[in-house]
């Protein structure tokens, strides 16, 4: 792909419209660029187009990315979040400076990145990774697995649980992608009353194809990689 500082900027202005349209709190949406399809120079571009929140979807990639802009001036503020899944081993190379962990989408992983995180003495923001269209192929806890375990998530003390992360299924069934992010909104306030008294702020949910239909569900999140781009 060839990255335009100038396309992304018109994106983004069009991808904000979409939030203050179609959101209920659109002062609460935050966009996360979806950075797997950019090269590390690209990530230039992308902030200079005014993003600040960088997803990247594996480990060894996300750590040579932060790796570089380091020594840029002006990338300070950006922050990176994990949003694909990750393995157990590899948490130890991010667990210094990662912002926010999007997939704990077990009970293992969320064990191992407390204790990772116990030991260079950070809290870490997580969201909780729910399968709610049980496909298969999808990583991630199912509802009444989550429900099951929860207590359990919770006692994890370098873990800051913010909220729920999912992905919709690959169909053009709207109504059937509306219906997953609805009932992981209805998830979330379930967990906020009986668990959580209302800490669970976060919905990471929608991507470039469904993220309109994720924020009339009331995305806090949402994950944005080939409609910044092209
Ligand atoms: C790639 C990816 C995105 C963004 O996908 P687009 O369809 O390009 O917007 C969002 N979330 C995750 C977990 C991804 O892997």
């Amino acid at each position: 792909m060839n990255f335009n500082t100038e396309i992304i900027k018109k994106n983004l202005i069009e991808i904000k419209e979409d939030v203050q349209n179609y959101s209920p709190s659109p002062e609460k949406v935050k966009i996360v660029a979806a950075t797997k399809y950019a090269s590390i120079e690209d990530l230039k571009e992308i902030k200079e187009a005014g993003l600040e929140i960088f997803g990247e979807n594996r480990v060894q990639v996300l750590k040579e990315k932060y790796e570089y802009l380091l020594g840029n001036e002006g990338f300070e503020s950006v922050k990176w979040h994990l949003i694909g899944q990750l393995q157990k081993n590899k948490i130890k190379y991010i667990i210094n400076y990662i912002d926010m962990i999007h997939s704990v989408g077990s009970l293992s992983l969320a064990e191992e990145i407390d204790k990772q995180a116990k030991k260079v003495g950070r809290k870490i923001d997580v969201l909780i990774q729910v399968n709610i269209s049980k496909e298969e192929s999808k990583s991630g806890f199912t509802k009444e697995e989550l429900i099951e375990n929860i207590l359990e998530i919770k006692k994890y003390e370098n873990l800051s649980i913010k909220g729920l992360m999912t992905m919709a299924p690959l169909t053009k069934d709207e109504e059937l992608i509306r219906d997953v992010f609805k009932n992981l909104r209805i998830l979330k306030e379930e967990l906020n009353e009986k668990y959580f008294n209302g800490s669970l702020s976060e919905l990471s949910m929608g991507m470039s194809n469904d993220y309109k239909l994720a924020l009339l569900e009331g995305a806090s999140i949402i994950r944005i990689g080939s409609r910044l781009f092209v």
